[in-house]
C-alpha cells in the first residue's frame, strides 16, 4: 500500500536550483573563497547597508509572530508605486505569488498560456494545481505575443509574461506589451513578472503600473531578490487591482513574510543609491561580458537582465567544466536550451574569473 497522489502532481520534475558554493566546496575539497557563484542571479554587490540596519533592529522582536498584513512595508511599496495598500499581495519571494496567483484563479483542468524558455515557475505553479497549459513557441528566444493571445481559449484563466525574461533575457518593449495587456480578455488574467525591472535603462523603462487602472486583469510581481539583493530573506510584492489582491491574500498563510524580510525590504526601499550602485555595475560588466563573448566567437542573446546566455556547444558539459574550476554557473538544458549556458553577472574580479574558465574549457582566447 501506497499513499494516493495525484497524477499532476506526481508529474512534477523537481526544480533545479544553482549549486550552492558550499555544496561545490565539499565536493571539491575547495575552500568557498575560492569559488565563483554566478548561476542564481542574485546581487553581487550583496544588499544595501540600509537594509541591514532596519533587521537588526528588528531582531529583539522575533519571538512574536510577522504583521500579518505587513503595514509599513505595504505603506512604504505603495507610496513608490502609486498603488493603494489593498492592491498588493506580499509573497515569500515572488515564486510565492506566481503560486498564489495561480492557487486563487486556476481550478484543475483549467488552462493557462506561457512562453517557451520562460521561467519555470509558472509550469510548476500551473502543474501544481492541475491545470492544462500551452507552451507557445518562443521568437528570437523571446515571448511570441500575438501566438500568444491567439492561444487563448475559453478556459484560460493566466497568461504568464516575463519581462525580462529569465533565462533568455529578452525584453519586450512597453508599448508592444501595453497592446498586448489591453488585449487580453477581461477575464483572463495577465501575470507580468518584472522580477529584473530594476536593470531596465532609462530608454528600456516603461511604467506597468499605469495600466492597473484600466485593467483589473493584471497582476505585477516584483522582487526583492535579484537588484535589492535580499534573496535569502524571501520577499516579493504583487499589483493588481482590489478584487484580486483580496482573492490572492485568501489563498497565502497568514504569515508567509517573516519579520525580518519585512523589515530589510522596507530598509532596501529607502536606499536609492544602493540601487543605483547595482544598476551601473550591472550594466558595466554584462556590456564587458558580451563583447567578450563576442570577441570569443560565440552567439549570446542579448540581455536586458543581470545575466547572459551564452551558446557553448554542449551546455551540461561546459558546466561540468566549468565547476571543476569552481565557477558555478548555470545549465539550461530543461529550458529546452542544451547548447546554452545562463552566467550572472557578478563582480568584476568574478566575471575575469569567469572569462578565462570559459576560455579554458572552451580552448579559446579571451582577447
Ligand atoms: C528570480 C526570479 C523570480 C523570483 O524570485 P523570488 O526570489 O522568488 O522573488 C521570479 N521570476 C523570475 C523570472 C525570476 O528570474
Amino acid at each position: 500500500m501506497t499513499v494516493h497522489a495525484p497524477d499532476h502532481v506526481k508529474a512534477i520534475a523537481p526544480y533545479q536550483a544553482g549549486k550552492p558554493i558550499g555544496e561545490l566546496a565539499r565536493e571539491l575539497g575547495l575552500d568557498e573563497a575560492g569559488i565563483v557563484k554566478l548561476a542564481s542571479n542574485e546581487n553581487p554587490l550583496g544588499m544595501s547597508p540600509r537594509a541591514r540596519a532596519a533587521m537588526s533592529d528588528a531582531f529583539d522582536d522575533l519571538a512574536r509572530y510577522p504583521d500579518s498584513n505587513g503595514f509599513e512595508l505595504k505603506a512604504a511599496i505603495a507610496e513608490r508605486y502609486g498603488v493603494t495598500p489593498g492592491q498588493i499581495t506580499l509573497g515569500n519571494g515572488s515564486n510565492d505569488l506566481l503560486e498564489l496567483a495561480t492557487r486563487a484563479l486556476v481550478s484543475a483542468g483549467e488552462h493557462v498560456v506561457y512562453s517557451e524558455h520562460a521561467f519555470v515557475v509558472y509550469m510548476l505553479a500551473s502543474q501544481a494545481v492541475g491545470a492544462r497549459a500551452t507552451v507557445v513557441p518562443a521568437r528570437d528566444y523571446g515571448h511570441d505575443l500575438d501566438a500568444m493571445l491567439a492561444a487563448i481559449t475559453p478556459q484560460t484563466r493566466i497568461v504568464f509574461v516575463a519581462n525580462p525574461n529569465n533565462p533568455t533575457g529578452t525584453l519586450i518593449d512597453g508599448a508592444a506589451l501595453e497592446r498586448f495587456v489591453i488585449s487580453v480578455p477581461g477575464d483572463v488574467a495577465v501575470v507580468l513578472d518584472q522580477a529584473y525591472d530594476e536593470y531596465l535603462t532609462p530608454e528600456q523603462r516603461y511604467d506597468a503600473t499605469a495600466w492597473l487602472s484600466r485593467r483589473d486583469n493584471l497582476i505585477i510581481c516584483r522582487t526583492f531578490s535579484k537588484a535589492y539583493g535580499l534573496a535569502g530573506l524571501r520577499l516579493g510584492f504583487a499589483l493588481a487591482g482590489t478584487e484580486v489582491t483580496d482573492l490572492m491574500n485568501r489563498v497565502r498563510q497568514p504569515f508567509n513574510t517573516n519579520s525580518l524580510a519585512q523589515a530589510a525590504a522596507l530598509g532596501a526601499l529607502s536606499d536609492d543609491v544602493f540601487l543605483r550602485e547595482s544598476y551601473e555595475l550591472n550594466l558595466r560588466e554584462r556590456e564587458r561580458l558580451e563583447s567578450a563573448f563576442v570577441r570569443m566567437g560565440l552567439e549570446h542573446v542579448p540581455s536586458a537582465a543581470n545575466f547572459v546566455l551564452v551558446k557553448v556547444g554542449d551546455g551540461a558539459a561546459v558546466t561540468q567544466a566549468m565547476l571543476e574550476l569552481g565557477v558555478i554557473i548555470r545549465p539550461v538544458g530543461g529550458y529546452g536550451l542544451p547548447a546554452f549556458v545562463r552566467v550572472s553577472v557578478g563582480l568584476p574580479e568574478e566575471n575575469t574569473r569567469f572569462l578565462s574558465a570559459l576560455s579554458e574549457v572552451l580552448g579559446k582566447r579571451t582577447t
